[in-house]
């Protein structure tokens, strides 16, 4: 098929069904729509899953990853060692928390925080280390956990892409306090949403009462918290979506996979032994114009997207709050080059193929 007889393929679809429907209505109808049973239940299902005592749902990823950081007691005068190459969010909530975000380059092969580069930055004043598993590919967490053992650092996971990805047979989000997002783009979504993981339960027990305006006791604010709840409507949703989880993440794998047997003109993403990569994102590298590669693309009608176009530290207002010298010529390479493209389950084994064939003949054409 040409691309004039074929809808475009999105780069991101959420996928939701007359299921998520009901149980909004039945949220609706028992007239407990803030935080209740159903938060409860969503927070139960999802630590069994990624294997922790604990899950504290809150409002949103950014949510999870200020209160994980307040929880585990990191606050002014901090500094917090963590990726240039992530969502701004990932630097913000350091920021939010009165701290200072400390960038350290990333390994070529998975675009993570490297390890041998985070030894070299720790501080008196580091308090945490804050890997991000960034596309859904794990970060290098068994040296990562050795060196917060080591230097006594609290370990915050940026798990905001990376439901269900394992390193080295262990889920991400167990390893420290795991921090996850539902926004609708995810792997999974409860509309907006987020939830903090952890084994550990004084930072479990300081999360409850942080997104709670730090009280344990009605009225009795012994904590500086704020409201950082999730609503029962969204738990409800998010409920019906981790039924599904591990199907859409096995149709991301399989679709990973497929799309890197066909296409050969540019560099497709690499996984670690041993580790399991979710695939939120199936990011190539362009070596060109990605300019021009990503227009000849939509022209195709193959959606794409770059994620991230600029590191962290070059964003404007990273410059202009004195957060932006950092050595980082990995994370610099890997902004100019990456583009993402679609790998969500809603694929056919038609669109893959139109993708694949797409890309191959737009990289010779360059
Ligand atoms: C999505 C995302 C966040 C923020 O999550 P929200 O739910 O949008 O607040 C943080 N970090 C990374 C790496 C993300 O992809």
């Amino acid at each position: 098929m040409t691309a004039a007889n074929r809808p475009a393929i999105p780069v991101a679809k959420p996928l939701l069904s007359d299921e998520e429907k009901h149980a909004v209505l039945e949220v609706i109808e028992s007239g407990q729509l803030a935080q209740g049973s159903r938060t409860e239940a969503f927070e139960h299902a999802f630590a069994e899953y990624i294997g922790t005592k604990h899950a504290v749902a809150v409002n949103s990823g950014t949510a999870a990853l200020i209160v994980a950081l307040q929880a585990s007691g990191v606050g002014p005068g901090d500094e917090v060692i963590t990726s240039p190459f992530s969502f701004i969010a990932t630097a913000t909530s350091i920021i939010a928390c009165g701290a200072t975000p400390v960038f350290v380059d990333v390994d070529p092969f998975d675009l993570n925080l490297d390890p041998n580069r985070v030894e070299d930055a720790i501080t008196d004043q580091t308090a945490a280390i804050m890997p991000v598993h960034l596309y859904g590919h794990p970060a290098r967490m068994t040296e990562l956990v050795e060196l917060c053992e080591d230097n006594e650092l609290a370990l915050i996971e940026d798990a905001a892409q990376a439901h269900g990805a394992e390193h080295q047979g262990r889920r991400v989000g167990s390893f420290g306090a795991g921090c996850f997002s539902f926004y609708p783009t995810k792997n999974m979504t409860t509309g907006e949403g987020g939830i903090i993981t952890t084994d550990d339960d004084e930072v479990a027990r300081m999360a409850r009462i942080i997104r709670n305006h730090g009280q344990e006791r009605r009225y009795y604010h012994e904590y500086l918290g704020l409201n950082w709840r999730m609503t029962d409507l969204a738990a409800a949703i998010g409920l019906v979506q981790f039924g599904h989880l591990e199907a859409w993440n096995s149709a991301r794998i399989a679709n990973a996979a497929a799309l890197s047997q066909e296409i050969t003109a540019v560099e497709t993403p690499k996984v670690r032994e041993g580790d399991r990569h979710v695939f939120h994102q199936y990011t190539v590298r362009i070596s060109g114009d990605r300019d021009g590669f990503q227009q000849r693309l939509q022209e195709a009608g193959v959606g794409s997207a770059v994620h991230y176009p600029v590191p962290i530290h070059r964003q404007p207002i990273m410059q202009q709050m004195g957060f932006g010298e950092a050595d980082v010529p990995v994370a610099e390479a890997a902004a100019a080059s990456v583009l993402s493209l679609p790998v969500h389950p809603s694929l056919t084994p038609e669109d893959i193929d139109y993708i694949a064939t797409t890309v191959n003949r737009v990289a010779r054409a360059e």
